[in-house]
Formats: structure tokens, C-alpha cells, sequence
């Protein structure tokens, strides 16, 4: 007579918590790499460097403009005769106009970082529609262009994104945070030593010249740029903007 086969304790069948807790944070940090990375382009291209020898790096701001701290930087930027390119907010672009129109004419390139920077109209395709739309409208408004650029908030890519910038002829654009708590600012000396670190031909490197569409004070950032530019020199970088970076017009005619 056979042996009855050794029946599987239903204990065994289960899946242990710790096993769950791993594969949802897997998933968490999954998601996060696909949709937040400044460096995933599971999506779709998301440019945050261009391959080159050339040594030279773009300087690139969000959440601006932010008086006084845009203006600061306006000055600096000017002294050092360097051109970088201002991912602005449509809100604040409406907040201050004179300094957007002062960025334009000293030769820095304006790009779209949306109109309000509210994370929850950056995660549907209709919102995201409208603020694309009406942030062109602000441009359109106060500085009689287009923009071509454009940076999402948070970097948050969704599929619906890369459908909107195709209808709108967008050049989406990603970057390296200069140093990833540059928001809260930290010493000038520290922001400025991670984002020399992180420096290479064709990177883009992205710093704050407004916090979350709100102001805020970024006497830091913009001391730290000062050193960035001053080190980077020295060791032979020189200064593009983004568009030149990646070779495209970064502006188009408005809507007549
Ligand atoms: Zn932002």
C-alpha cells in the first residue's frame, strides 16, 4: 500500500507579511523610478544631460520668478556674463512680470514649468492640458512668445504627458538636482560642492530660484551659484542654455 503523499500545511500556502512589505516597497520605489527619476526614461525621452566632449554645463532655475532672489541672480548671471535657462511658473510670471521680460532680454531662455505647480494638476491629461495652455497664454500675455521647453513639476512624467507635449509641441526637459535638499536650503558651500561634483559635459543642472510657486528666500541658491560658476570655470567649464544644449528654437510664434 502507497503512503498517503504528506498533506501541505495551509500555513505554508500563505504569503509571509515580510514578503507583502518587500514587494510594496519594490513597487513604491518602482513607480517613483518611472514617473519621479529625473533619469528614467521608461516613458518617453526625458533629456537630463546631452552626451558631448564639449565641456559645458546648463545652468537651469524653477519655480520662479521670485523677487527678490530672481533679480539677485539676474545681476550675478549678468557679472559673470552666463545665460541659463528659468523653468517659470505662470502664476509668477503674473507675479512679476518686469523680472520675466528682464530674463528675456539679458539673454536667458524662459521656459514652461506649468501655471500653478500643484501636484494634483499634474497627474491627469485634461488639467495637465489646461495648464500647459494656459501658462502659454501668460508667455504669450506678458512676453509675446511661446514656449517650447518645458519642465513638469516634481518631474512627475505621466503617460498623458508625452501625449500633451505632442500636441503642443513641447520639448520636454529633465536635469540633476544640484543637490537634493537645495530647497531647504543648506549652506551655499554645500549646494555648491554637490552640484560641482555633479557636473559633466552637457549636464543640466537644476536649481531653485523660487520654492513651489510660492517665493521663499533662496539668498543660498544664489550665493551658491556664484561659486558653481567660479569653480566650474576654473576647472574649464563653460555656460549653454538648454535649448543650445539640445539644439532646438526654444521659443515659437504666439497664436494670432
Ligand atoms: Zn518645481
Amino acid at each position: 500500500m502507497t503512503p498517503a503523499a504528506p498533506r501541505t500545511p495551509v500555513c505554508d500556502r500563505r504569503i509571509p507579511v515580510t514578503s507583502l512589505v518587500v514587494s510594496s516597497v519594490g513597487l513604491a520605489v518602482a513607480s517613483y523610478w518611472t514617473l519621479m527619476s529625473p533619469y528614467a526614461q521608461l516613458l518617453g525621452a526625458f533629456p537630463y544631460r546631452r552626451r558631448t566632449t564639449e565641456r559645458v554645463v546648463a545652468l537651469t532655475f524653477d519655480d520662479g520668478p521670485n523677487d527678490p532672489d530672481t533679480s539677485l541672480l539676474a545681476d550675478l548671471l549678468a557679472d559673470e556674463g552666463v545665460r541659463a535657462t528659468f523653468f517659470a511658473v505662470g502664476a509668477c510670471i503674473e507675479r512679476h512680470p518686469d523680472t520675466a521680460r528682464r530674463l528675456v532680454h539679458d539673454g536667458h531662455v524662459l521656459g514652461s514649468h506649468g501655471y500653478s505647480h500643484q501636484f494634483r494638476r499634474c497627474a491627469g491629461q485634461a488639467v495637465l492640458r489646461a495648464e500647459v495652455a494656459r501658462t502659454e497664454d501668460v508667455f504669450t500675455h506678458h512676453l509675446g512668445v511661446r514656449p517650447v521647453l518645458f519642465r513638469p513639476p516634481w518631474l512627475l512624467r505621466t503617460p498623458g504627458l508625452f501625449d500633451v507635449a505632442e500636441e503642443r509641441s513641447l520639448q520636454l526637459v529633465s536635469g540633476e538636482f544640484a543637490h537634493v535638499l537645495e530647497v531647504f536650503q543648506p549652506s551655499p558651500e554645500r549646494i555648491a560642492r554637490r552640484a560641482v561634483a555633479k557636473a559633466r559635459p552637457g549636464s543640466i543642472l537644476i536649481f531653485h530660484d523660487g520654492f513651489d510657486a510660492k517665493g521663499g528666500d533662496r539668498t543660498n541658491t544664489v550665493l551658491a551659484v556664484g561659486l558653481v560658476i567660479a569653480e566650474l570655470r576654473r576647472t574649464g567649464f563653460g555656460f549653454t542654455t538648454v535649448d543650445r544644449l539640445l539644439g532646438i528654437d526654444p521659443y515659437r510664434p504666439p497664436v494670432t
